[in-house]
């Protein structure tokens, strides 16, 4: 397991460090370093970082467009 920092918070405490499996093991679980709750399968967590991403994107080329 890896120990890394997210753009997600743990539902159960607002943690925001996270335990990435680093083996392709049978469960790909990401859990809270904090409190060990389950967050969810790491293929969802990419999907999530891609959707956080482009939200990301898409939020600060709106506000170029209003600083215009
Ligand atoms: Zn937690």
């Amino acid at each position: 397991m890896i120990r890394v920092t997210l753009d997600l918070t743990c539902s159960i405490c607002d943690h925001d460090q996270f335990h990435l499996p680093v083996r392709a093991d049978e469960r790909q679980q990401v859990r809270c370093a904090n409190c060990t709750a389950f967050k969810c399968y790491s293929a969802d967590l990419e999907k999530a970082m891609i959707t956080l991403a482009r939200e990301r994107q898409r939020r600060s080329e709106q506000q170029r467009v209003n600083a215009a």
